[in-house]
């Protein structure tokens, strides 16, 4: 018999959620086993200088409707983002405008901007969230890259700008079809927009809960670093000892899947997979001021522009007189290349160098909010990127021919072993974590279930089980 029936790997939201629903489905013994000392995952709260910052995700939107209704169920509900209401800052070339709308003094172009908006909504209205590779034109979308077809349908080269700018994503490196999958996902194509709502108590605050309403065992600093499924289960060797379980769901991200020992091998076309799953790197720079200054311009803070800090946001905390601009480094490094601006100064090759890098961001925000921005009272800056139990923020970054052809092993099990975690969700980000941890949670109990009916709480049912 083995000593578990589901060892869960990783104890962020989707590895959390999964052991919620599990307990809510019956399954008795499950334990959590998470490589950090910490839960949450790319879920971190951090105390800098007596105010707590979000080091991770923070931001949500409507369409998070699975992580929405959970929050509800831990007692807690999303405001919407301060004063979002005010002009926002778009810089390109080397003109600034402040605009209500995008490129509200240029109906042109914001004609354009809307119709490709519109373009691409209705492309992603023929991709199903759950099976993109289904779509009827998947394999003609997912020989082209997401810039092939910007090039192809945007003629102006600041709505294409702006339009990059939406969404942190490469589209020299994304095909068509991830980049409208993506848009399903998000079910608009409002891009980062979208992202409208937090948490007042904060993301960490949601993982916490979880976890601490969870009568499962959680071990931290347990990383898993191999696998071996046999005939009457799976053996999970991990940092601190060995266990077996019936079934095995992962979180981790496609992209460091491999960093685990798995025997039997993987199937080819999962491993082809996972092997083409880029990740980009999640940067957080913070600037903390006296008081959001911005507000008293009119200015919503948010800001973007083809330069090292592409896009920055007010994430003042709410009941706090301070003002909190975050910003975060461009997707890829050469994305701004052509700008010579951008050129002279690539954040990437400051990653190493804190000071340097604090100088060239507040630089940068007194060229999108005015001098006041130089007198900050402290800077703070993450970077998930070599952090070692993820590979980023990992967003969906599949380059062409990927997800029309091995696309759909991202959650088909493989014997014993389940695929959880939000790049297995039908929904972006957050929403998809929490939606892909129950989606995997059922699916396991349904095979539990399916291989003896009875109820799995019963001791007799479970070894006659085992001895299948
Ligand atoms: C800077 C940043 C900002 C972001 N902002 C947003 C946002 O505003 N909104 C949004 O929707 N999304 C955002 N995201 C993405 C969001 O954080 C993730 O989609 C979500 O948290 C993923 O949850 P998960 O449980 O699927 O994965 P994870 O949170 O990565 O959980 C996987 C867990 O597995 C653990 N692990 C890894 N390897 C092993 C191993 N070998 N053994 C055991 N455990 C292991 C990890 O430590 C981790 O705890 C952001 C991400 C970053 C980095």
């Amino acid at each position: 018999m083995n000593e578990y029936d589901v060892v869960i790997i990783g104890a962020g939201l989707a590895g959390l959620t999964a052991a919620r629903e599990l307990e809510a489905q019956g399954v008795p013994r499950v334990l959590v086993l998470e490589a950090r000392d910490r839960v949450g995952g790319r879920v971190q709260a951090v105390e800098f200088g007596g105010r707590v910052l979000q080091r991770g995700a923070e931001f949500t939107g409507g369409f998070h409707t699975d992580l929405l209704a959970l929050a509800a169920e831990l007692g807690m509900s999303a405001v919407p983002l301060p004063e979002r209401s005010g002009r926002s800052v778009r810089v390109s070339g080397w003109t600034r405008t402040e605009e209500s709308a995008p490129f509200e003094t240029d109906p042109e172009s914001a004609a354009e901007y809307v119709s490709a908006y519109a373009r691409l909504e209705e492309m992603a209205a023929e991709v199903q969230a759950d099976a993109p590779w289904e779509a009827p034109r998947a394999r003609v979308w997912d020989d082209a890259r997401f810039a092939d077809w910007l090039n192809e349908n945007v003629t102006r080269p600041a709505v294409r700008e702006r339009i990059l700018l939406d969404f942190p994503v490469d589209a020299e490196q994304i095909s068509l079809l991830a980049m409208v999958w993506r848009i399903s996902r998000y079910n608009s194509t409002k891009g980062l927009g979208g992202f409208d709502m937090r948490f007042a108590e904060g993301l960490a605050e949601v993982a916490a809960r979880l976890a601490a309403g969870l009568t499962s065992e959680i071990r931290l600093s347990s990383a898993v670093r191999a696998l071996d499924q046999g005939p009457d289960g799976v053996r999970v060797s991990y940092d601190g000892g060995t266990t077996t379980a019936d079934r095995v769901i992962s979180t981790l991200e496609p992209s460091i899947v491999s960093r685990i020992a798995i025997a039997p091998a993987l199937p080819a076309a999962r491993l082809a997979l996972q092997n083409r799953w880029l990740a980009y790197h999640g940067s957080k720079l913070f600037a903390i001021y006296e008081r959001p200054f911005w507000r008293e311009q009119g200015l919503s803070g948010v800001a973007s522009g083809s330069l090292p800090a592409e896009y920055v946001m007010d994430v003042s905390v709410p009941g706090s007189t301070e003002g909190i601009l975050c910003g975060r480094r461009p997707v890829s490094p050469g994305r701004w290349a052509r700008n010579p601006r951008s050129a002279e100064l690539f954040f990437d090759e400051l990653v190493g160098d804190p000071e340097r890098m604090e100088r060239a961001y507040i630089a940068q925000l007194v060229e999108y909010f005015g001098p006041e921005a130089a007198d900050y009272t402290a800077f703070h800056y993450v970077d998930w990127f070599d952090d070692g139990w993820s590979a980023g923020c990992g967003s969906l970054h599949l380059p062409p021919g990927v997800l029309s052809t091995v696309g759909k092993n991202v959650r088909e099990p493989v014997g014993r072993l389940h695929w959880a975690g939000a790049d297995t969700g039908e929904q972006d980000g957050l929403g998809g974590a929490v939606q892909s941890g129950r989606r995997a949670a059922r699916e396991v109990a349904d095979a539990l279930t399916a291989i003896h009916p009875e109820p799995l709480d019963d001791v007799d049912a479970r070894v006659s089980f085992d001895r299948r």
